[in-house]
């Protein structure tokens, strides 16, 4: 159906972006063909690492001609396979595209290239006094395209939104070579349908983006992290559930079950809290008033010591506080470090079902018989599961898995859930797209990627097939 990358187009990618930045030998074909998604690795045929917007249009103006796939790939750290690229073809890293154009301190925006860490944006902004909020658990690995990408949220999104609220506008090339800007710097804008935010969430599969304007915040002067072990999982929930009903709303407040504690004290070999506790929750206030801070502190500790917490532990110091997430942050790493096999769930409901949806979870693995771990951003409703292999054999497991997903989505979306909050549907959730969204919803989304890709070569086989 696609054209090979022989040695002519090799040539041409080497013509485009110069012998240096094309791969061809199995090692990087390997590399590139996985992302952090466990069980999913596809090889492309070569591996472009770009610097310019330039050479990107340059590659895909050759893709098109000559009918190549092209999957475009930030840090790979997608949870759902989206930088895979599953019909080979080239993959288009810009990795190397990590330059920040401008920071523009009067109108708080920052002009970005796509291929910036965005923990390192994050620190950039950061010692001007700006403030951008996302913060995937990934931040110091994944870049801000893929964050655009995949429209990804992160532990800030109680308080402040997810990638999608900060993007003001996008320079992208389309499929056929041609480039166009969205947005800009204007702070109000309805001019035409809003691109940008179809593009935000797209996944790689429309176009690629090779410049991003981000709206930026002040930098609040203040913080305040708080851990607190609980007996019971449905009692660190209904805390969830009472601190947002008593109208506080903190930058962050994540939900971990007693085994994921454990796998996070394996993997970074430290002891992180009460070893009895049946679940922790990790829950970060911030703001620019000290007597405002801690007032809110004390409500939350009340709101959590009614609700059945053992301690409310508060970081008194910068390494106290890195250490309270950092058994957070690793959690998807270690699962990987694990050797199970495993799927992971991004299930969301309104925040307050998060009680129900974390039971219905615990209920529905053990009718299968499967170790779960649940954990996440459960201020937002929006919780990771993961459903471990274990030591099911490989013909059980592969009789179980996909029921126990149907299950848990068919349960997610009866509570008005979705599923897929923050990681996509990628390659890992197609077969249960149509779970959740109708057909004629499918329908113009096909009509939406055929307008931008007639071809299909961008991304192909993500999200649907066409
Ligand atoms: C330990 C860990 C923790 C994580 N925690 C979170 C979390 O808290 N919240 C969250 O939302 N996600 C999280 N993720 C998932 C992942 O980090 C995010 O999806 C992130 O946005 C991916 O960025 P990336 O640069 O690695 O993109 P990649 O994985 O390289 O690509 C992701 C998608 O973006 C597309 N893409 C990449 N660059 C471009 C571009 N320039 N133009 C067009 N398309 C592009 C790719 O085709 C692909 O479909 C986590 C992942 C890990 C491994």
């Amino acid at each position: 159906m696609y054209r090979e990358v022989d040695g002519p187009i090799l040539k041409r990618l080497e013509e485009i972006s110069g012998p240096k930045s094309v791969f061809s030998d199995p090692e990087t074909l390997n590399i590139y063909s996985h992302d952090e998604t466990l069980g999913l690795s596809y090889p492309p045929e070569a591996v472009v690492k770009v610097t310019t917007s330039e050479e990107i249009q340059e590659i895909l103006r050759l893709a098109t001609l000559e009918n190549i796939p092209v999957t475009p790939r930030g840090k790979g750290t997608g949870l759902s396979g989206g930088a895979v690229p599953v019909y080979g073809g080239i993959v288009l890293s810009c990795e190397k595209m990590e330059k920040i154009i401008d920071i523009d301190r009067e109108n708080l925006m920052v002009i970005t290239e796509p291929g910036i860490i965005t923990g390192e944006l994050q620190r950039t902004v950061e010692a001007e006094g700006l403030f951008y909020p996302p913060d995937p658990a990934s931040v110091d690995s994944c870049s801000i395209g893929g964050n655009v990408a995949e429209g990804a949220g992160g532990s800030r999104a109680v308080k402040y939104g997810t990638t999608k609220d900060y993007v003001n506008g996008l320079r992208m090339a389309l499929p056929s070579g041609e480039t166009t800007s969205t947005g800009g710097k204007v702070v109000k804008d309805v001019t035409g349908y809003n691109l940008t935010q179809l593009i935000i969430g797209s996944e790689g599969t429309m176009a690629v983006v090779t410049q991003i304007i981000l709206r930026l915040i002040p930098l609040p002067r203040l913080r305040q992290d708080l851990l607190m072990p609980y007996k019971s999982v449905d009692q660190a929930a209904r805390t969830v559930s009472e601190i947002i009903q008593a109208k506080i709303v903190p930058t962050a407040i994540e939900l971990m079950e007693q085994n994921s504690f454990e796998l996070a004290e394996t993997f970074t070999k430290r002891q992180l809290s009460f070893r009895d506790a049946a679940a922790h929750l990790l829950i970060a206030l911030d703001g620019n008033h000290p007597e405002a801070l801690e007032s809110e502190r004390d409500r939350v500790g009340e709101i959590c010591e009614r609700n059945g917490a053992y301690d409310v532990l508060v970081a008194d110091s910068r390494l106290a506080r890195e250490r309270m997430w950092e058994g957070r942050k690793c959690l998807f790493e270690a699962a990987n470090q694990m050797g199970s096999m495993y799927k992971s769930l991004d299930v969301v409901v309104p925040r307050n079902l998060i009680p129900a949806l974390i039971r219905k979870v615990n209920e529905t693995s053990g009718r299968y018989s499967i170790r779960s771990m649940s954990f996440g951003h459960a201020g937002d409703g929006n919780i990771h599961v993961l459903l471990f292999k274990g030591e099911l054999t490989d013909e059980r497991w592969s009789e179980v898995i996909d029921q126990a997903q149907k299950d848990l989505y068919g349960q997610t979306i009866q509570l008005g859930g979705k599923i897929t909050a923050e990681h996509g549907i990628g390659l890992l959730r197609k077969p249960y797209l149509s779970m959740n969204l109708d057909a004629h919803q499918i329908e113009l989304s096909k009509k939406l990627k055929r307008a931008f890709d007639p071809k299909n070569l961008l991304n192909p086989g993500k999200i649907f097939d066409l």
